[in-house]
């Protein structure tokens, strides 16, 4: 009998990469960097998502690599600015404009309420706590979930089992009575199924047009989450 359903958040939620919400998030942050520095925008821009992938390269296979703070106070830093107070602002600024103009999932929505009747839901997330509290709240998603675990609990990254591994500790399930739903074939599905727990690939954002086999093949595809709902009662 299925107890749990561990979501991943960014575009499993909502549509994160490429959305509005995101660009208008970056575009902020990036204009006040440039108050302090004068330049052409555009440079200015190009220049921090370097080093943003530098940082992200440097830290691959630790939590840091979504550290939005360690970004900023190393790209401050590379353009002689050391001021970790404005590396601060401009992460809660980020994650605050982010979370103003996020929209959750239509679908997701109208079930959640729903699925919150029945299971325990939980959000399982490589991303720090801060940002994703943000927007779990500015989802209004928050009040339905029982946890929302991130790297600083789990120190790890997905794929890796330990992440899982904690997620189950923390539902008191065994893997056999969750799911896990996400949207990277690589990252949510191949964990999931690594760590013996049932894989629902939602296929939407980025990774929607691959057809992932292997290790990182779903046990169920939905397109839209009212199939979430059919899926659930063949499983009860
Ligand atoms: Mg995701």
């Amino acid at each position: 009998m299925i107890k749990t359903i561990f979501f991943d958040l960014d575009d499993t939620l909502y549509l994160f990469e490429d959305s509005p919400s995101k660009l208008k998030a970056e575009v902020d942050t990036v204009k006040e960097i440039n108050k302090r520095l004068n330049k052409e925008l555009y440079i200015v821009f190009d220049d921090f998502i370097s080093s943003r992938h530098k940082f992200k390269d440097a830290h691959k296979n630790d939590a840091a690599k979504y550290d939005r703070f360690a970004w900023y106070q190393t790209f401050l830093k590379e353009m002689g600015i050391a001021d970790d107070e404005f590396a601060k602002e401009l992460e809660k600024l980020y994650w605050n404009v982010l979370a103003e103009n996020i929209v959750p999932y239509e679908d997701l929505k109208t079930i959640i309420p729903q699925l919150y009747q029945k299971y325990n839901l939980y959000v399982l997330t490589d991303g720090l706590e801060y940002g994703q509290m943000v927007r779990m709240k500015a989802m209004g998603f928050d009040k339905y979930f029982d946890g929302i675990l991130c790297s600083e609990q789990h120190n790890s990254l997905k794929p890796d089992k330990k992440v899982f591994d904690y997620g189950l500790k923390i539902a008191g399930c065994n893997p056999s009575e969750a799911i896990m739903i996400g949207d990277k074939p690589h990252k949510d599905i191949k964990g999931a199924n690594n760590a013996g727990i049932i894989s629902i690939w939602i296929r939407r954002g980025k990774y929607a047009g691959t057809n992932p086999d292997g290790d990182n093949k779903p046990r169920y595809i939905i397109k839209n989450y009212f199939k979430l709902i059919k899926i659930l009662d063949e499983l009860k």
